[in-house]
């Protein structure tokens, strides 16, 4: 047999698809595939696709520009590149894809990557293979688990897919039409894939879904299972110190999800929760099925069961038919709830979609414009809320060597990034640091105890 094949996976867009990579090269590697993150020593390259941002499909094509350079290449030197394209593009542009950008030899959609060695031998024999189905099997069933290996390169906190697909059908967005219908996984996969990150080192566990707080997984005991559940399960896992989830809908912030935000010491305080617009009018017209007063509700149900929780968000600005009234109240929703962080995006139609239709579409120069404005906002809260974690003590996952000699980098209970001077065998610890400085991008501080003694963890490959 030759030598190792190597796969250079680029992921665009969200965590979903970053899992989804790592899931791809754990099936290639059965295959004599290892991962490289030099696109030029690929024999396979995979551009994992995302629909959400704007000019998605466009940005896609561009890059293929550059990997067919890359191909060509290697095709002079007799070396045999293979290009895919898979994920949320892959799905909506199908066959266009091929006829596009001759260069590509399959594609895979969202739902299909479990059959990527099948689909790699039909390219490897000639053939141009799409596949955009939502097959029967389930794929998770078929994947192969990653190694210990990868895990551990992979660091100390890690994705877990437990839902996928959304059934709310917000007229701006597409997952519906490319992840489908909403399917949850049962609870006993999940806890065998926690065990076994638990067990190659993993520290902390994202649960990761479109509409994550709409799962509703079989439990062992046959019924199905909420989030809320899931997570007291999770928190049982020998290892993982610490849970958060995403992508959540305010609807389907259940009672059990609720509670266990007090009720779960590894549940962090901090909840992605996008509500898009602070204006009942536009939230109607984007179909989100709740008013601005059912989200605040929310929020407020949230603080009770967990005083300490910070709140961040997704907004979109410009939505057809957006007045300037309609943004003020987008923008008295942020002080209201004061977020610690939001992503913010101008309005840009998806082809197919029901916004896309309507009439009363907003200029772009309007749509910079309050975009400016909101990005502003959401930037003094959250710098009134990083200045306030100056001299706050508290714990953080180390996750990293740091820029600089001697430092490392860890993740706070908010998601900051954390940099302390420590030795690097606190990494994959849990330790209290005192914040002792705050930039823009970063907090700064000092362990807040003595190191613990011990030997090394080997957990990060590289510096
Ligand atoms: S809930 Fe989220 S994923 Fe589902 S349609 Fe709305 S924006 Fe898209």
């Amino acid at each position: 047999m030759s030598g190792a094949r190597k796969v250079y996976i680029k992921s665009f867009g969200c965590q979903m698809n970053v899992y989804d990579s790592h899931r791809m090269a754990d099936t290639l590697a059965p295959e004599g595939f290892a991962e490289t993150t030099t696109p030029e020593d690929a024999d396979l390259v995979i551009l994992n696709t995302c629909h959400i941002r704007e000019k998605a499909a466009e940005k896609v094509y561009s890059e293929l520009g550059r990997v067919r350079l890359i191909k060509q290449a290697a095709a002079r030197e007799g070396r045999r590149v293979t290009v895919a394209v898979a994920g949320c593009v892959a799905q909506a542009e199908g066959a266009e894809i091929i006829r596009r950008a001759p260069s590509v030899d399959l594609v895979v959609g969202p739902q299909s990557y479990h059959r990527l060695p099948t689909l790699l031998a039909r390219a490897t024999r000639g053939e141009r293979p799409i596949d955009t189905e939502f097959p029967v099997e389930d794929k998770f069933d078929v994947l192969a688990a990653p190694s210990r290996e990868a895990t551990r390169r992979r660091g100390v906190s890690a994705f877990v897919t437990v839902q996928e697909g959304c059934d709310k059908f917000c007229t701006f967005c597409v997952v519906p039409y490319t992840r489908g219908a909403e399917t949850s996984r049962p609870v006993a996969k999940i806890v065998t894939e926690a065990e076994r990150l638990a067990d190659a080192g993993v520290r902390e566990i994202t649960l990761i879904g479109q509409n994550v707080n709409a799962y509703h997984g079989e439990g062992p005991d046959g019924r199905a299972w909420t989030l809320g559940r899931l997570l007291h399960r999770i928190a049982e896992v020998p290892g993982i110190a610490r849970l958060r989830y995403m992508t959540s809908h305010p609807g389907d912030m259940e009672d059990s999800l609720i509670a266990a935000h007090g009720d779960l010491p590894a549940l962090m305080p901090y909840l992605h929760l996008p509500v898009q617009s602070g204006s009942d009018r536009i939230l109607a017209a984007m179909n989100r099925r709740h008013t601005r007063a059912d989200y605040l509700d929310v929020i407020a149900r949230v603080r009770t069961a967990q005083p300490a929780i910070v709140f961040s968000s997704d907004f979109i600005v410009g939505f057809p038919g957006e007045t300037e009234d309609d943004f003020a109240a987008t923008l008295s929703l942020v002080d209201e709830v004061g977020y610690a962080g939001a992503y913010s995006f101008k309005y840009s139609a998806r082809p197919g979609t029901p916004a896309a239709e309507m009439t009363d579409q907003i200029p772009d120069d309007v749509k910079a414009e309050r975009l400016a404005r909101l990005q502003h906002a959401i930037e003094r809260h959250q710098a009134d809320f990083n200045a306030r974690c100056r001299g706050r003590t508290f714990d953080v996952l180390f996750e990293k060597p740091g820029r600089h000699p001697g430092q490392i980098v860890g993740r706070s209970p908010y998601l900051q990034a954390v940099q302390v001077m420590a030795e690097a065998a606190l990494i994959g610890d849990v330790e209290p640091v005192t914040i002792t400085e705050v930039s823009a991008n970063s907090l700064f501080g000092t362990l807040a105890r003595p190191a613990p003694a011990r030997a090394p963890l080997l957990m990060q490959a590289g510096g």
